[in-house]
């Protein structure tokens, strides 16, 4: 796996790429496994080119919630801020992540301004996810909670099975695992999903989104696809009176 499969390396100047190579490391990423724990400035950052990580808030009584999910698009670690860690990171879906002291990407911030842009670019948009997933926690149902928690997931996945069980679902979305069943089998009777032991399939992830709240569509500044389709009816119909 190339690093260039990351998205943010893939965006350095290739000098600046040249010269970071050899101090990257490609590693195995395992289920469960801690990266970053909450509070622990973290010596070490993590570019995923396959694994996804979670970033976990938990709270003194235990309770878990995830604020949300890093995957090839993002760098695993204190990216913009050298400040401790505000999330555990545990890997979600095993996989391959490079490896990088914390040192070089602090030096590399300093001297290359276009990893500078980036880094702030991505820290914005990941700001604007947790605020989404606030929104949606405090006005959503757990079934339109669950949709967008999967619709990230098929984002960072190279497929539609989703290695989840509902157990880690209710602690992700931060409620009761009886809840996470009731609101899958309603998706399921609807043949959004297919449930199987421990996984998820989503057959048709265009039907997924057309149900889905704002949240998703928020955080990207992009217009929720039933109101996308709408418009490109619009546009078509002017089209036709255009041609008459
Ligand atoms: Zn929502």
């Amino acid at each position: 796996m190339h690093p260039n499969n990351n998205a943010v390396l893939a965006t350095l100047p290739s000098s600046e790429y040249q010269g970071l190579q050899s101090k990257l490391t490609l590693v195995s990423l395992t289920r469960g496994q801690t990266l970053i724990d909450m509070g622990e400035s973290p010596t070490q950052v993590y570019f995923p080119v396959g694994a996804i990580v979670s970033m976990i808030n938990e709270l003194p009584d235990g309770q878990t919630i995830e604020l949300h999910m890093l995957g090839r698009t993002c760098l695993v670690g204190v990216a913009a801020l050298d400040v401790p860690s505000f999330y555990r990171a545990t890997v979600r879906v095993s996989g391959l992540a490079y490896r990088l002291p914390m040192s070089e990407l602090l030096s590399l911030r300093e001297r290359c301004p276009t990893y500078f842009i980036e880094a702030q670019k991505r820290t914005g948009l990941l700001m604007s996810h947790i605020a989404q997933r606030a929104t949606c926690i405090s006005y959503h149902k757990v079934e339109q909670q669950l949709v967008r928690w999967m619709i990230l997931m098929l984002d960072r996945l190279f497929d539609d099975v989703i290695q989840v069980t509902h157990s880690e679902l209710a602690s992700l979305i931060g409620t009761r695992r009886e809840a996470v069943t009731m609101a899958l089998g309603s998706l399921a009777r609807q043949g959004l999903i297919e449930m199987n032991r421990g996984s998820i399939r989503v057959p048709n992830r265009a039907a997924l989104e057309m149900i889905s709240c704002d949240c998703y569509w928020n955080a990207l500044g992009i217009a929720h696809p039933s109101l996308r389709a709408a418009s490109d009816r619009n546009h078509a119909q002017l089209k036709v009176l255009e041609s008459v």
